[in-house]
Parts: structure tokens; sequence; C-alpha cells
């Protein structure tokens, strides 16, 4: 049994992000994966600005940009059957701006990095245990292997495992939501935007990955999923034929404990933030730096350190989502209830200043402060 200074679990931005920075300052990380990389995800594919910062730190902002993506101009937000009004987004010339880039793409990059920093990485192994032995965690992937590390960082995704294993996660239902995901050929006459829609049943999201291929997402409520699947696939001229896939749940309540024992939550395995305004990679790789930067305070493992770094990682990852989240909540309760939410938007497509001030919360060119200790 091979043993660790931190085991992560995970390898999407959160989970990489982590392993690499904690790797750079000399710490021993195994990164374990579920799938098989390069993998695809559900995900719309837009990187919000507020990512940079961490791709820069991570070295890597640079590989990101040569990735084929685009770079969208404008937002287009439509409603069924009520029209639609165009945002122009902030560009910038320091390569800073909203990003569209495969995930397929993006995670395997951030996985390169992490183990060219290091990082022992090994995908094709879900892990499916946990347990204490003497003070350190013991980790079991479905190959049978065992792994022991004094730290565990859980980066598994908003189903994640370890939390429900070790009953991190509140036992609070959500709203029984689900996601489709396609990536398809330009729709006829596409120019590129960014397309929010609110359709009768749901919302959807079109963004140009930039080699003539787009990425669709729709999100509805359980029962709603095939009407709005049908008008989505009538609006963009497609076939039922397509293949696409789906993730459930859409939000969950925030985890009951971010950081206990040694095993701390990251990305969305600690919050879910809501799809529509893509900013869920930004707060994963943001939650990831956050969480490397204490666990590099200090490689001791003594219980008093331990205990100072979850408190802080519990404080700074409650400050990192404070106060950012405004638009993302009332999405969230907006897609929760479509039928509101289809009566109200006829209202901002009459206002596109208030829709313009909206987007300039989600999407705006700003160097974010990393958090320091
Ligand atoms: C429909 C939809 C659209 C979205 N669109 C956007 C968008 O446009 N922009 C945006 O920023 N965000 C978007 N998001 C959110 C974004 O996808 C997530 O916030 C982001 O992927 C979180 O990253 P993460 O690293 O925390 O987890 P993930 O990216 O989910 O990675 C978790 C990893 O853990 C692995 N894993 C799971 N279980 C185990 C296990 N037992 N053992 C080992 N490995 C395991 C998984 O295979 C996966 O690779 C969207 C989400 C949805 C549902």
């Amino acid at each position: 049994m091979k043993a660790f200074d931190v085991i992560v679990i995970g390898a999407g931005p959160s989970g990489s992000a982590c392993a690499s920075l904690c790797s750079e300052l000399g710490q021993r990380v195994l990164l374990l994966e579920a799938s098989r990389f390069p993998r695809d995800k559900v995900c719309g594919d837009c990187l919000n600005p507020a990512a940079w910062p961490v791709l820069e730190r991570l070295s890597v902002a640079e590989r990101v940009r040569i990735l084929p993506s685009s770079s969208p101009e404008k937002i287009r937000f439509s409603v069924a059957s009520a029209g639609s009004a165009e945002i122009l987004l902030p560009q910038s010339n320091t390569n800073t701006s909203e990003l569209v880039v495969r995930r397929r793409d993006l995670d395997e990059l951030l996985v390169s990095h992490a183990v060219e920093a290091g990082v022992l990485f090994q995908d094709g192994s879900p892990v499916t245990g946990l347990r204490k032995i003497s003070g350190e965690w013991e980790v079991t992937t479905s190959t049978g292997d065992h792994h022991l590390g004094k730290l565990i960082v859980a980066a598994d995704g908003r189903n994640s495992v370890t939390a429900r294993h070790l009953g991190m996660h509140t036992s609070r239902r959500s709203k029984g939501r689900i996601g489709l995901q396609i990536h398809i050929p330009h729709p006829a006459g596409y120019d590129g935007a960014l397309e929010m829609r609110i359709y009768r049943h749901g919302y959807g999201g079109l963004a140009d990955l930039g080699n003539r291929l787009a990425n669709l997402c729709l999100v509805a409520n359980d029962g709603e999923m095939k009407e709005l699947r049908k008008e989505a696939e009538i609006h963009y001229g497609l076939t039922s034929a397509c293949a696409w896939r789906s993730i459930t749940p859409i939000s969950r309540a925030r985890a009951r404990h971010v950081a206990r024992e040694g095993v701390f939550l990251c990305g969305d395995a600690a919050r879910i933030v809501e799809p529509f305004t893509g900013e869920g990679i930004s707060f994963a790789l943001r939650s990831g730096a956050l969480l490397a930067d204490i666990l590099n305070m200090a490689k001791s493992g003594s219980s008093k350190v331990l205990a100072s770094q979850e408190k802080l990682y519990r404080r700074g990852h409650r400050d990192l989502y404070r106060g950012g989240l405004l638009v993302n909540r009332l999405t969230c309760l907006l897609s929760e209830h479509p039928k509101v939410a289809h009566a109200l938007s006829p209202f901002l497509l009459k206002h596109p200043k208030l829709l313009s001030f909206l987007t300039s919360k989600v999407i705006s060119i700003c160097y974010i402060a990393l958090h320091c200790f």
C-alpha cells in the first residue's frame, strides 16, 4: 500500500488545480479519477473570466488560450414566443475574457499539468471506500487498490461519493431537476453568439466552440425534460435521435461540513452553483486553489495544525462564495419555476440596460484577488 500526503478524489478542475498546487510545494499527491481521460462532461463549456487568475497561477493560461475555443462577443437572451435581446460582452485585450472551451480539452490539459507538477494520476479508478486507520485515511478503489493518505481532498463533483459516505452533505432533498448536453454542428445561420433561451419548460444555452461545433445544454424539472428537449430540437432543427448526455442533481443544499477529520470538500462536491450563469468551473478552480494554499501552510499533520487548517478552509470557502452569487441564486429560483420565469422574462427583454447590468455582475473582466494565507 502506497502512502501520500494528500489523496485527491476526482480530476475535474477543482481536483486538478488543488493537486497541482500541492505537488508544486513538495507534497506527495495521488489524483484518483473514476473515468478514463480524456472524457467529456455535461457542462456548457463556458469559462468565466474569474477563472483566469487560477489558470495564470497554474501557468496553463497560454495553453488554455490555444485550445480550440471561442471568445463570444455578445449574449443573445431569448424567450420562446416573446423575442430576444442582445448584450455586448466586455472584451479585453489582456486575454481575460469569457472563453468557450470543451471540457474534454480543458480537463485533460489541467490533468497533464498536474502530472508535470509531480502528481501521480490514476484514471479509471473510482473510489469506492474510505476508512480511518491510525489517524490516516485508507482509500479503496473499484480496481481493488488501497492507498494511504494523511489528508483527503474530495473533488468528486456534485454526486460526491466521499461526502455521502462520510455524511458531509445535508440530507435535505434538492428539487428534482435534470441537465442534458450535446455537441452539435452550428445550427443554420448561427452567428457565434452565446445564446441563453427561456423555453416553456426550462432553459437552455448554446455556445460556440470555435470549430463549427456548438455546445447545447438544457435544464428542466424532472417531469418536463421531454417537452423541453422537443422544444429545443425544433428551435435548432435537430433530429430526435441525438445522443444527449444527462446529469442530476442540478442544485443541492451546500455541504453540511466542508472540512472534517482531514477530509476537505472542494468544487461541486462542496457547493453547486446554478449552471445558467456559467460560473461553476471558475468556483471549482478557485476553491481548489484556496484549499491548496491552506494545505500547503503546514505538513506537520498534528491535530492542532489540522484543526486550524479546517477552520481556515471553512472560513475561506464561505468567503469565496459570499456576495458573488446574487444573479446565480435568482436564476436558480426562476429555473425551479419555469412558468414564472417565462412570464417575467419578456420584461427583461424590454429592459436591455437591466439585462446588461445583470450580465456584468456575472461576467466582468477583472482579476479577482486569490486567497493568500
Ligand atoms: C447542465 C450544466 C451546464 C453547466 N455549464 C457550465 C458552464 O458553462 N460553465 C461553468 O463554469 N460551469 C458550468 N457547469 C458547472 C460545472 O460543470 C461544474 O461546476 C464543474 O464541473 C465543477 O468542477 P469540479 O472539479 O468540482 O467537479 P467535476 O468537474 O464534476 O469533476 C469531478 C470528477 O470527479 C470524478 N469522480 C466522481 N466520482 C468519483 C469517484 N468515486 N472516484 C474518483 N473520481 C470520481 C468525476 O469522474 C469527475 O471527473 C454546468 C453544470 C451543468 C449541470
